[in-house]
């Protein structure tokens, strides 16, 4: 993409993309294997089996190791009935507004949703606390620019509208949410995203940013894979994350409180809650420890783990 030639760490990033490509070229050599096998003998399997485990070790060998790092960039007083199914309408919370940044080797910057800043959002919901999404990567000397990558959990405003703050990132988004929401003019099809929103959604695309997230566990860079059914939205997604400390996942709003996993309860907000609660026990199998997952909204995220900063821990 014309934005690498600009990237004063686009030698870092064109290794990156390299070490990219051979990771789809062993994804295709296993797919190839087992297109092949498929007619075979229980044993002949068993034995290219083998094999196709080798290549998948050797890939999990490689992968990166990532540091994660939630950021809260504001808070906003909330019912916790409007978060946690069944709830008493009389319970309030200030909810901390998270970014995750993920740091990862050659100086790969990837963000897990990217907050709002728009004047019409900060005179509608008064966020207190606020530091917008790109100063707040800069207190780890991260320049918007140098932003390789902006994963979107969903399409609603506090997750989405800063997405064209980094502006060499591409913007990840799952197919389905895209198309349930914005036609191909940058028009809403759902009014779950903003107008503004969507046009900027097709300003994305426009610019040759927009990367399509196909569906569900699907690796797309080395180390982070999304996952679907989290049904926050149409097609929102979640996303685990190899760390030295082992997997992490970063739930966003398809788990909104550790609430949610306590009691065993959906979130309020969601297009089909049976897939949501399903997805919640989903998530305690993706992670190498039930601790290691961070909830969208939760303000014990900035208690149960380190404080590296105010208002910035590792998830660790
Ligand atoms: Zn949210």
């Amino acid at each position: 993409m014309t934005f690498e030639s600009e990237n004063p760490n686009a030698e870092a990033l064109r290794a990156q993309r390299a070490a990219e490509n051979r990771h789809v070229f062993w994804g295709a050599a296993r797919r190839l294997v087992a297109r092949a096998t498929s007619g075979m003998s229980s044993a002949a399997l068993c034995v290219l089996c083998v094999s196709a485990l080798g290549f998948g070790s050797s890939g999990a060998q490689q992968a990166p190791k990532y540091e994660v790092y939630a950021i809260r960039y504001a808070q906003i007083p909330f019912k916790v009935s409007n978060l946690i199914e069944g709830a008493d309408p009389a319970r309030s919370i200030d909810i901390a507004m998270i970014v995750v940044l993920i740091k990862g080797p050659n100086g790969r910057n990837v963000l897990f949703d990217a907050g709002f800043y728009r004047p019409q959002l900060m005179n509608q919901w008064k966020p207190q606390a606020y530091i917008r999404p790109d100063s707040a990567v800069a207190k780890f000397g991260v320049r918007p620019e140098d932003i390789s990558d902006v994963i979107i959990s969903h399409i609603h405003w506090d997750h989405f509208d800063g997405a064209d703050l980094f502006p060499k990132a591409k913007v990840w988004i799952q197919r389905d949410e895209i198309e349930h929401h914005v036609d191909s003019a940058g028009g809403v099809l759902n009014r779950a995203i903003t107008a503004y929103d969507a046009k900027m959604l097709n300003d994305i695309r426009a610019a040759g940013r927009l990367a399509i997230a196909e569906g569900d566990a699907k690796e797309i860079i080395p180390g982070i894979t999304v996952y679907t059914g989290g049904k926050h939205t149409f097609q929102s997604q979640y996303v685990t994350v190899n760390t030295a400390e082992g997997t992490v996942l970063l739930a966003s709003d398809n788990a909104y409180l550790y609430e949610n996993f306590d009691k065993h309860v959906p979130i309020s907000q969601s297009v089909d809650k049976a897939s949501n609660l399903a997805a919640q026990d989903r998530m305690l199998k993706l992670v190498s420890n039930p601790r290691l997952i961070v909830t969208g909204h939760d303000p014990a995220v900035f208690t149960r783990f380190p404080e590296v900063a105010p208002g910035v821990v590792r998830i660790k």
